[in-house]
């Protein structure tokens, strides 16, 4: 029996990537619901999609965001049954915190966490009825560790990260699984969309030399960034594919090995003081050769990262 599998955020990017390529899994073991918040988005998945749509690929309204919306597609589906959440729905946000809202900073948080958290209540109480299931989710590396000028972003899959894994260990003993995907960056339209928000902002009560910092060394650096290390959103697909093929799935996976460094660095020192100091110095005193400094923390026979994690 293919398993049914309801996916958040399809209209494009890594939703639309994984859908696809559960739907035209040549052993038809998925039956992707492939969901969105505004169907008039739905051509390019459709496109991408095929022959499977309508077969193995069905496509439903859901906006993360809303009860009902979210009441009535699980009302939809055939005795409310999802056997893997994927929550890939989610938003960018970038800039110095003193002009960000409060409010615009709940509407991070309204999607990214709430949203995520919303699903999951959805699934839950049937999915341990069944004592089966798998609920995946699209974090980031920035839920594992902060970066300058994400704070909020970071925040919001902070949240999630504490959230799921404080479920994961109760749900073990339901026979349900946890995942935590965490990307680096991918060329999706996610930065294209967050320039596009920063470009209209005017940083009302940010200092001069702030403003500087975020347009001229953080921005030029972070577009670098995505450029020369980016995945595809196929590549990513693919390792989410995988979490959910695993018959004892991981609690966490990194998809792009370049960015482990990022992270290395944080659990090699528990003070804090080694991530905290080399970001510090690779942004301001190295701008955009960030990645590659990145790329140096490397051991350089075998490529690991546990043997050079002094900072630069
Ligand atoms: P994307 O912008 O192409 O996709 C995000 C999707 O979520 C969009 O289709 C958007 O319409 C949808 N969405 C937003 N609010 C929603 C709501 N309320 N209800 C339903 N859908 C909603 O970007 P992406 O890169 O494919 O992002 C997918 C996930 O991957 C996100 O959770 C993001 O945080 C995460 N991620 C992205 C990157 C990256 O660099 N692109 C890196 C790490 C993690």
């Amino acid at each position: 029996v293919p398993r049914t599998v309801l996916i958040t955020g399809c209209s494009s990017g890594i939703g639309l990537a994984v859908a696809v390529r559960l739907a035209q899994d040549p052993q038809q073991r998925f039956q992707v619901i492939a969901t969105m918040r505004d169907l008039r988005k739905k051509e390019k998945l459709e496109e991408a999609a095929g022959p499977a749509l309508g077969k193995t690929l069905s496509i439903q309204r859901l906006d993360v965001c809303s009860d009902s919306s979210v009441a009535e597609c699980m009302e939809s589906i055939p005795g409310g049954r999802v056997d893997v959440l994927v929550n890939n729905a989610g938003v960018g946000h970038v800039g110095p915190v003193e002009s960000i809202s409060v409010e615009e900073m709940k509407r991070i948080f309204e999607t990214n966490f709430f949203g995520a958290v919303r699903m999951i209540k959805a699934v839950l109480p049937d999915m341990k009825r069944r004592q089966s299931g798998h609920i995946v989710v699209i974090s980031s590396v920035m839920g594992l560790q902060g970066i300058v000028f994400n704070d909020v972003y970071a925040a919001s899959k902070f949240a999630v990260e504490g959230f799921c894994e404080s479920l994961a260990v109760q749900l073990l003993q339901f026979n349900v699984f946890v995942s935590m995907v965490e990307p680096g960056p991918v060329n999706t339209d996610f930065e294209l969309k967050l320039m596009e928000e920063v470009s209209r902002s005017e940083f009302p009560g940010t200092d001069p030399a702030t403003v500087r910092y975020f347009k001229d060394v953080y921005l030029p650096a972070s577009h670098e960034i995505f450029a020369t290390l980016g995945q595809s959103p196929a590549a990513v697909a693919e390792a989410i594919v995988n979490v959910i093929r695993a018959r004892r799935p991981a609690f966490r996976t990194q998809t792009n090995s370049l960015y482990t460094p990022l992270v290395a660095l944080k659990y090699a020192d528990p003070s804090g003081d080694l991530s905290v100091r080399t970001y510090y110095r690779l942004l301001f005193n190295y701008g955009t050769l960030f990645h590659l400094s990145m790329a140096a923390l490397r051991c350089l026979t075998c490529g690991c990262f546990r043997r050079r994690v002094t900072p630069l």
